[in-house]
């Protein structure tokens, strides 16, 4: 098939991410990738701002990763986790029990972010169903929240930017406090947890647990709040007796400038779900990870195990490409590489902060974000950027890079003023 036969193919056959398939926007032909840069098909290359959301932290076609996978594939690429264990998963989970905190020892795999979240709400809806409280099944969060696109996950997503009236009748009703206010950095205000602290005094009896993505709220709203609402959030769930689930499948493996966001208030959910970077981008896969009292309980209760299972489970090429990216990163002095971007990141978008067009610019870790006053529109702005060499992809309001974490100070600096140039052509 020649090019533009390809690309006419995928316009007219194939779906792409909240796109329509009657005027979708224009595609780019991505040929292959190394390091920080997209090639495209007889086309330039792009520094890559995007990390492939969240998750090519190591950038793209990397040498360790690569043999990892070869080296599992020349093995098995998979076979079936029930009633099989392997190394990988092993490897893995071992892993995981080490980096995360201490009591969250409890590995449940699963393929996707989407999917470890609904792992994590029927893991909280078995646990008080075997508590003998079967009535505690909803769920609590904050607005500005994003889970995931399945069912239950969205459930839990904005209530506005995640669509609930389009679905409504479909989607289990849940409990949305205020969004917090107070900023990073903010001094704590009290009144920021009034709205959660309100809806757990009112409802904990039909609450399994509340769920919160930790200090960096990312696709609905690319928002960094006040580590405090979580120390705050942790223990009114244990006051009212509902447990309290972590979603770092964003901020997961650095991305906060933290290994795991919740370190910033030192606070331990008793669920936690982590993702996208745990392969470094190189294929999809996910965990739930929970504390020993947590699965007793649901093992102890009736049927006696916990009802989920995914074909896929615990795939052993994933889990040995997840085993080598967390060495790597382990290995790679992140924390200084994180650091490095933040600085570079904030001193890059700094001057975005005075046009007229924008609102506010803001960065934590690896995350730099430029909020404008209206909407761009994503046609014009996607052409420019890939005229300036570089791949942004934004969305609503929001112009936000996500750089994997080996971007040099040059290929940053280019980024940096791709993205203060061109939200200064726009309206
Ligand atoms: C991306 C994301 C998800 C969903 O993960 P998928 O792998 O896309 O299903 C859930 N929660 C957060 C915070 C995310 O960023």
């Amino acid at each position: 098939m020649k090019d533009s036969a390809m690309i006419a193919f995928d316009k007219n056959h194939i779906w792409h991410p909240y796109t329509s398939m009657k005027n979708p926007l224009p595609v780019y032909h991505v040929e292959s990738a190394r390091g920080v840069r997209l090639k495209l098909k007889n086309g330039p290359e792009l520094i890559d701002g995007m990390s492939s959301w969240w998750a090519a932290i190591h950038g793209y076609n990397h040498p360790v990763l690569n043999r990892a996978a070869v080296e599992q594939l020349n093995k098995m690429s998979h076979v079936m986790f029930g009633g099989i264990t392997h190394d990988p998963a092993i490897e893995l989970a071992s892993l995981l029990v080490e980096l995360t905190p201490a009591p969250l020892t409890q590995v449940f795999f699963s393929d996707s972010g989407s999917v470890s979240v609904e792992v994590a709400m029927k893991m909280s809806v078995q646990y008080w169903h075997a508590k003998g409280e079967p009535g505690k099944k909803s769920f609590l969060t904050i607005r500005n929240g994003y889970h995931g696109d399945t069912i239950g996950a969205m459930g839990v997503c904005d209530p506005d930017t995640g669509m609930h009236s389009l679905f409504s009748g479909f989607l289990s009703k849940q409990l949305f406090a205020d969004a917090p206010q107070c900023r990073f950095d903010d001094a704590w205000d009290e009144a920021d947890i009034s709205s959660l602290k309100k809806l757990l005094e009112q409802n904990h009896e039909m609450i399994a647990a509340v769920i919160l993505e930790p200090v960096v709220q990312g696709a609905g709203g690319m928002r960094f709040y006040s580590p405090e609402y979580l120390r705050r959030t942790r223990s009114l769930c244990d006051e009212y007796g509902v447990l309290l689930i972590f979603d770092e499948i964003a901020t997961g493996f650095g991305r906060s400038g933290r290994l795991f966001a919740c370190e910033y208030p030192g606070v331990v959910p008793d669920i936690i779900c982590i993702g996208k970077a745990l392969t470094g981008g190189y294929m999809t896969l996910a965990a739930t990870m929970t504390t020993q009292s947590v699965s007793r309980c649901i093992s102890e209760g009736n049927p006696g195990a916990f009802m989920h299972g995914p074909t896929f489970m615990g795939n052993p090429l994933a889990c040995s490409v997840a085993v080598s990216s967390i060495k790597l990163l382990l290995e790679s002095n992140w924390k200084h590489q994180v650091d490095r971007i933040e600085k570079g990141l904030r001193q890059g978008l700094a001057p975005a902060a005075s046009l007229s067009q924008v609102r506010d610019v803001r960065c934590l870790g690896a995350i730099g974000v430029i909020e404008m006053k209206e909407p761009v529109n994503m046609d014009v702005i996607q052409k420019r950027f890939v005229e300036k060499g570089v791949w942004v992809r934004p969305f609503g309001r929001l112009v936000y890079v996500m750089p994997p974490y080996i971007m040099v100070d040059e290929d940053l600096k280019t980024l940096t003023q791709a993205m203060v140039d061109v939200v200064s052509t726009l309206p």
